[in-house]
């Protein structure tokens, strides 16, 4: 090999090699070499391990051939022969004198990927009317099929990678969540137990206004211990959807002040503004959509104490959009794509008693409506929480 030719291909080597993005390292491979080795379309199969059969995993159209990335069926016959034979195949078009369109003669070459060292799929390129491909574009098509392998077995070990984070962080939770779960159990049943048995103790008699006061936390911390024990069913019930929503036109601004009125008897130094534009029914559960504002009204309270609560209502396109915001501390942005995951609670000093399971269930009903719902939030100016409400949906 001449040293042009070598250097021409390390620096190649390098540059793919800083590519993260696999697609764009293939663009790298194709352009790069298209001085010296000619075509017009290029395609790639993968075996699709769920049904065997070939997907398109990358395409792309380069000269004169019409044939849109989205079309990369010109090649499939090809590389089914080259899978199934495990050998690279050329398909040059018998020339015949009276050809009327030459130019849509079709020559095409295909190569098996080896992906970890199994076949997993070909390479196929196409190049319309001629020239025939040469011993070199043969061995450059060769080469080009081997980097290319390399660069799906990077793109499948950056996705097992993303999912093996993502299962670690689900274990993660989940130890977190059980360590949690056993304090937020064992605070009420102590208080439970630690009153009932004061309340028994013979030697002791107790007037009757601490009778009471006694009786009170009971009560109490019995209500927040079935408040527990219901979160944790209903998350585990969404999770399976194994729950039945019951949908009937409902009006959104008059569930959410009923809800903001239940609230304020038991919190009447509560700011609420509502700020309702346009109302409109949707189709939605009404005991569910109740829990999803109380469990947002109850974390502003929870998070945001002494905070106003800004409501507002408007139609957004196909959605009606609510934006329940609170001008409470915030939260730091870093936090914020997982405060809908399950167990998930912002890390830190905590004073405050939860379980990480509210913003899930609001997520799971408010899905379960074909909705949407999400946060902005700001240090120092409050947390929003934006949801979308499909219009006018035919009833399920
Ligand atoms: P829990 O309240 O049981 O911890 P949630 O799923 O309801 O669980 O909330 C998850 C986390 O989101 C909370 O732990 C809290 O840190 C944060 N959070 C929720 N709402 C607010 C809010 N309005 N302001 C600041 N932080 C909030």
């Amino acid at each position: 090999m001449d040293t042009v030719t070598l250097t021409l291909l390390n620096e190649l080597f390098e540059e793919i090699q800083k590519k993260h993005d696999w697609k764009a390292g293939m663009d790298t491979i194709f352009l790069s070499m298209r001085g010296s080795f000619v075509f017009d379309n290029v395609a790639i199969y993968l075996i699709d391990p769920r049904t065997k059969g070939l997907e398109v995993a990358y395409a792309r159209a380069m000269g004169r051939g019409k044939n849109a990335e989205a079309e990369a069926a010109w090649g499939e016959s090809l590389a089914n022969e080259v899978i199934t034979t495990g050998k690279k195949v050329i398909k040059e078009p018998v020339l015949g004198s009276e050809d009327p369109d030459r130019l849509a003669l079709a020559h095409l070459i295909g190569f098996p990927l080896f992906v970890g060292g199994k076949l997993n799929g070909a390479l196929v390129v196409i190049r319309f009317g001629g020239p025939a491909y040469s011993m070199q574009h043969i061995q450059m098509a060769s080469l080009q099929a081997f980097w290319a392998a390399t660069l799906i077995e990077r793109r499948d070990l950056q996705e097992a990678r993303a999912e093996l984070d993502s299962v670690q962080r689900q274990m993660r939770l989940q130890d977190d969540f059980v360590s949690t779960i056993s304090h937020e159990l064992r605070t009420p049943l102590g208080f439970i137990k630690g009153y009932s048995t004061s309340l028994l103790r013979q030697d002791t008699t107790w007037d009757l206004e601490t009778q009471r006061e006694f009786l009170n936390i009971i009560d109490e911390e019995a209500d927040r211990l079935t408040r527990l024990i219901e979160d944790m069913l209903e998350s585990a019930r969404l999770q399976s959807k194994t729950i039945q929503f019951k949908f009937a036109p409902i009006r959104l601004d008059a569930l959410l002040r009923d809800v903001a009125t239940r609230i304020k008897t038991h919190r009447p130094e509560l700011k609420i503004t509502f700020n309702f534009e346009s109302l409109t029914p949707i189709q939605g559960d009404a005991m569910r959509l109740s829990q999803v504002f109380n469990n947002l009204f109850s974390n502003a309270i929870k998070y945001a104490p002494g905070a106003e609560i800004l409501i507002s209502m408007a139609i957004a396109g196909d959605y009606l959009r609510v934006t329940f915001a609170d001008n409470g501390e915030g939260i730091p942005e870093d936090y914020l794509p997982f405060l809908f995951e399950r167990f998930y609670r912002v890390p830190g000093e905590r004073t405050v008693t939860g379980t990480g399971l509210g913003l899930y269930i609001c997520k799971q009903i408010v899905m379960a409506h074909h909705g949407n719902i999400w946060v902005e939030s700001e240090l120092g100016q409050g947390t929003t929480f934006i949801m979308e409400l499909p219009i006018d949906r035919p009833q399920i």
